[in-house]
């Protein structure tokens, strides 16, 4: 999932101050599992803008929402005429969330509510964690399911820097050094054999490191304009 941390109130009352119409609007996938802008939040922002008005003097409208996936147009135009009639939109989603409100009403002042953090996953209840940085190029077969991109803070390819002490990183010592977890691992599964083979330079131009990316599935383009059209 893609985790994120509501910006602090003030930050947001400092974005939305002298608008009429506030709507703050959640996003019920993977904000809302890292509890940082579904629907619960959605409401709370808005009341804690609300009292925050009251205490100033100021009248206004602030309304809230929740969207299925504010990445996906259609689900966003369920909201179109909520959006239409605000004058500026606080968006809990994600930053891809964010942009895509603001390319498909392109004339709706959209701003962040949240500071999008990275992607991962659910250890316990009120912790994630990072594993993934999108690199195009996984290497996971090849390094017992731990990836050295994102759980080694030096992301390297081949090995332990040698600075880690008890299994801990050396970058910071509260984390577990990535390349013990990938040691272990291997050693779990039976591949420690793995270590003696020294990865080829990895392919950084499919990753962010290119340039911004796209996804293009030509055999799933236009088949809903097909479908509508009875083919
Ligand atoms: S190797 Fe790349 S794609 Fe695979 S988990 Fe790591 S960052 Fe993600
Ligand atoms: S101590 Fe381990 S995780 Fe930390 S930078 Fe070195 S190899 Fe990477």
């Amino acid at each position: 999932m893609i985790t994120g941390d509501r910006k602090p109130l003030e930050e947001i009352a400092a974005m939305v101050e002298g608008y009429g119409h506030v709507l703050v609007l959640g996003c019920a996938t993977c904000v809302t599992v890292c509890m940082a802008g579904g629907e619960r939040e959605a409401e709370e922002t808005a009341l804690a803008l609300k009292l925050g008005d009251r205490e100033k003097g100021v009248t206004r409208e602030v309304t809230f929402g929740n969207i299925e996936r504010q990445c996906d147009e259609e689900f966003l135009q369920e909201y179109a005429d909520q959006i239409a009639r605000a004058d500026v939109v606080v968006s809990l989603a994600c930053g891809c969330g964010v942009q895509h409100m603001a390319t498909v009403f392109p004339d709706k002042v959209v701003y962040p509510g949240l500071n999008t953090t990275f992607m991962g996953v659910t250890e316990e209840l009120g912790v994630w964690s990072e594993r993934c940085l999108g690199c195009g190029d996984c290497v996971l077969e090849l390094t017992g399911g731990v990836c050295p991109i994102t759980r080694c803070s030096k992301s390297l390819l081949n090995g332990p820097c040698g600075g880690s002490s008890d299994g801990k990183c050396e970058v910071d010592p509260s984390i577990p050094c990535g390349w013990q977890l990938i040691h272990d691992r291997l050693e779990l599964i039976g591949q420690l054999w793995r270590l003696d083979e020294v990865l080829p330079p990895k392919d950084w131009s499919k990753s962010h490191s290119g340039g911004p990316r796209a996804r293009v599935r030509e055999d799933v383009q236009g088949t809903d304009d097909l479908e509508e059209g009875g083919a």
